[in-house]
């Protein structure tokens, strides 16, 4: 059994001083970090408890957006005044993760930084796995790739991505706050996942002895039109298979700005420019939405185990624009 020091957090400051020591992770909820301990993937030497600091409240900003403590619980996030009033996107997006045990215990900071689902990077029994050992391989090139990417993938490593909200928030144009003791910074969320490249064992932009403080919306510029939609092996507590996070401004029946990102497609969140510009300053019609699909899957390299995901990202798309454009 691998043993760990362990230490509560009471300030953002002393996180932010026991985090910086070799070997340290901070850890919330648990509900990702927890179970990679136990499945021997990730062995820390001291665990950073930052679950009681106090950035649990949601609170509107001066510039008709929120800003939303890192250590809100997902289901509190869901559940609040202002998310179910102005963002039922983001609501959407969370409420379709995992099971409401879950969504009880996560927080919106540990949320942006669980690890991909890929079951050849959990279970240690499979040696190839650059993820998990930087230059071993990757098994699931040669694997089962039904949950793996198709867009935006290396010869390194074909992992997705594993959350709801953070593909709303891209679409929401939302920022992370993290501190560290050099001060305050803000990284879009667009920005905060990376690509796998040459260095899949790299999930995020985050810097060694930075914290994540909050995340901070705009205000929405979509109102209603939106629509999460989330496709998967079971009607719930499954990672998606594909989703898409749809936000469009309208203009009576014109798309004055829109709005698409893909989940479960990628390394991260999916932002599909290409197909948002071709919806601009255009009616949504049956023509766009086609043209638009066939934009948003531009550049798609699957594999024999997950070439479906080609026309079922497609068929989303369609599906969660037709919805947030009231066309059905
Ligand atoms: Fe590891 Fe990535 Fe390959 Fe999965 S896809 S086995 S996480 S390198």
């Amino acid at each position: 059994m691998h043993s760990f020091d362990y230490d509560r957090a009471d300030s953002v400051d002393t996180a932010l001083q026991l985090g910086k020591e070799p070997g340290a992770r901070f850890v919330a909820g648990g509900t990702n970090l927890l179970d990679l301990i136990k499945a021997g993937v990730e062995r820390p030497q001291r665990l950073v408890d930052v679950g009681r600091l106090p950035l649990a409240s949601i609170d509107a900003t001066p510039d008709g957006g929120i800003r939303i403590g890192a250590m809100v619980g997902n289901a509190d996030a869901a559940d609040h005044p202002l998310v179910r009033a102005h963002y039922p996107l983001l609501q959407a997006a969370l409420l379709a993760g995992a099971s409401p045990q879950l969504r009880n215990m996560a927080t919106i900071g540990g949320n942006l930084m669980q690890r991909t689902r890929c079951h050849y990077f959990y279970d240690i029994g499979f040696d190839a796995c650059n993820k998990r050992d930087p230059g071993s391989g990757c098994a699931a090139r040669d694997g089962v790739q039904r949950q793996h990417a198709i867009l935006g993938a290396s010869e390194h490593c074909i992992a997705t991505h594993p959350s709801d909200m953070c593909v709303a928030l891209v679409a929401l144009d939302a920022s992370v706050v993290v501190r560290s003791a050099g001060g305050e910074r803000r990284i879009p969320v667009e920005d905060f996942h990376r690509l796998p490249g040459d260095t899949p064992e790299r999930d995020t932009n985050l810097e060694a002895g930075e914290l994540i403080v909050a995340v901070e919306l705009p205000p929405s510029r979509c109102g209603a039109h939106c629509h999460y939609l989330k496709v998967r092996d079971r009607a719930s507590y499954a990672f998606a298979l594909v989703s898409v996070a749809a936000a469009l401004q309208l203009d009576g029946g014109i798309v004055r700005a829109a709005r698409i990102v893909l989940g479960g497609v990628a390394h991260k969140p999916w932002r599909a420019q290409a197909a948002e510009q071709s919806l601009r300053d255009r009616p949504l019609d049956e023509a766009a939405l086609r043209r638009t699909a066939a934009l948003a899957v531009q550049g798609a390299r699957p594999y024999p185990g997950n070439a479906f995901k080609v026309e079922l990202a497609q068929r989303a798309v369609i599906r969660a624009l037709s919805i947030a454009g009231g066309m059905r």
